[in-house]
């Protein structure tokens, strides 16, 4: 019930304000000759997923086709959906799936070991213990915490030609990469059908398929961690890639007068303090600027920077102080538009 209200107030938001739960979002599509703009507003995976589809007529088709990948998606690795691949994997232990299901859980591997375990999908047992978002969050004794901890440890993952398995007692969480994944599902979908150009923004993780008419690019806000859910604080000019942000404002539980978010550091239990406010990242794969994004916040600036020069990818972190790093690859693409932040190094 309480989830249906929820919903409900995440389509009204959507509808009323268009960019509402959005970490990132396009502002202008700066298309010179419009074609047509089909747009849809749907919700999945726990947030608003905006369609605006670009094409010389109605594309209603493809529309629900995205929503039906995204759907398709949520249905495999939802935790809890109990016909999800992810949730029987986490009531067995293991779970014998397909070879590209497998794949997204051996490159959260990958990327666990990269970064020290800062991204670390095995964090599942703490992350229900939070619940952080959800109706019944809350702070857990610091022995629960101490006890979910010992689950914690993504080396012990195993994939085998399409089997997983996990290390006694473990649960996997994919709430960190789940939405970039889908914007890579629907890219492989949309090149399916004649769409050249559209954006689609799953809740934090954008995919800007194709470039706009003309090689313009599209303009990209990143959202003003401290500001109202419309408010940026500068613009990224994209085409072609998938921009994800995980900010400390988009999950939040109040308690005695403390504010605990929801991206945790799998080496303490508690939600990473290592002074961001945001972490948006742009890279070509969404799978991966959606697992960098949550790394990176965990990390902090140095150790991130080092984390993305090994990926390819690139990043602008805000600070707790209002400072903000770009790295060398986006400069150029980059404008602070908001008196309130400085540019690092200026
Ligand atoms: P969002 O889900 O808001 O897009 P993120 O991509 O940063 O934000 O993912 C945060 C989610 O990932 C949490 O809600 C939780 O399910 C999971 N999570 C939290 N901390 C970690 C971590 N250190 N490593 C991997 N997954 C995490
Ligand atoms: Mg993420």
């Amino acid at each position: 019930m309480e989830n249906r209200k929820t919903i409900k107030t995440l389509l009204v938001s959507a509808a009323v304000l268009l960019v509402a739960a959005l970490l990132v979002f396009v502002i202008n599509d700066s298309l010179d000759k419009k074609p047509v703009e089909t747009q849809k507003y749907c919700v999945a995976m726990g947030t608003v997923i905006t369609e605006k589809i670009y094409s010389d007529k109605d594309a209603s088709d493809v529309c629900d086709g995205v929503e039906k990948t995204i759907k398709n998606l949520e249905g495999v690795i939802s935790r809890r959906d109990e016909s999800s691949v992810i949730y029987s994997l986490n009531k067995n232990g293991k779970v014998k799936t397909d070879e590209k299901t497998a794949d997204v859980i051996s490159r959260c591997g990958e990327i666990y070991s990269d970064c020290g375990g800062a991204f670390d999908i095995t964090v599942g047992k703490l992350t229900s213990m939070w619940n952080i978002g959800e109706e019944n969050a809350r702070v857990p004794e610091e022995k629960e915490i101490k006890d979910a901890l010992t689950y914690v440890d993504g080396s012990l993952v195993k994939t085998n030609q399409g089997a997983v398995m996990l290390g006694e007692g473990q649960k996997v969480d994919l709430g960190a990469v789940g939405k970039g994944l889908a914007c890579d599902y629907v890219r492989d979908y949309l090149e399916t059908t004649p769409i050249k150009s559209a954006v689609i923004s799953v809740g934090g993780s954008v995919l800007l398929f194709g470039d706009s008419e003309k090689d313009k690019k599209w303009s990209v806000a990143v959202r003003d961690p401290s500001g109202e859910s419309d408010e940026y604080m500068g613009v990224l000019s994209l085409s072609d890639c998938c921009v994800s942000t995980s900010g400390d404002y988009e999950r939040v539980l109040e308690s005695d007068g403390k504010k605990y978010h929801h991206i945790l550091d799998p080496k303490t239990g508690y939600p990473s303090d290592s002074g961001l406010k945001s972490v948006t990242i742009v890279c070509d794969s969404g799978f991966l600027s959606d697992a960098l994004s949550t790394a990176c916040f965990v990390l902090g600036v140095k150790e991130g920077e080092k984390l993305l020069r090994k990926y390819n990818a690139e990043a602008v972190f805000i600070d707790n102080e209002n400072r903000v790093y770009v790295t060398d690859g986006l400069i150029s693409s980059f404008s602070l538009t908001s008196e309130g932040y400085t540019l690092a190094g200026e």
